[in-house]
């Protein structure tokens, strides 16, 4: 009898300890969604794959130029990681890459 009524209080504690998490979450949701959902809409853009680490080639170099080319705009600014999808160490050596090459005259500073 004692046992059943432990596991009645403790059911009723779990029960409504539950049921005001859900409230909770419920009411959390409900606010931030609507905020959300007028602020954008619900944009999730796909995580591109880093093209230097799916080629598994180690150096990025300054002299390879073609491939440099597709990093940078045709203003001649290098690309940003968000719309090139290149992963944060590649994008470093990237940019060390573009710059050496700009140095030398492989690739332009400004392109008119
Ligand atoms: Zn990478």
């Amino acid at each position: 009898m004692a046992l059943l009524a432990t596991y009645v209080g403790l059911s009723h504690a779990v029960r409504a300890a539950v049921s005001t998490y859900i409230d909770r979450t419920d009411m959390a949701s409900t606010s931030t969604s609507k905020k959300r959902n007028a602020a954008k809409k619900e944009r999730r853009p796909k995580r591109k794959i880093c093209n230097f680490c799916a080629d598994k080639q180690p150096d990025i170099n300054y002299k390879d130029v073609t491939r440099l080319r597709k990093y940078i705009s045709e203003r001649g600014k290098i690309l940003p990681r968000r719309i090139s999808g290149s992963c944060a160490k590649h994008q470093r050596l990237l940019t060390v890459a573009v710059k050496r090459a700009r140095v030398i005259a492989f690739l332009p500073f400004v392109a008119d």
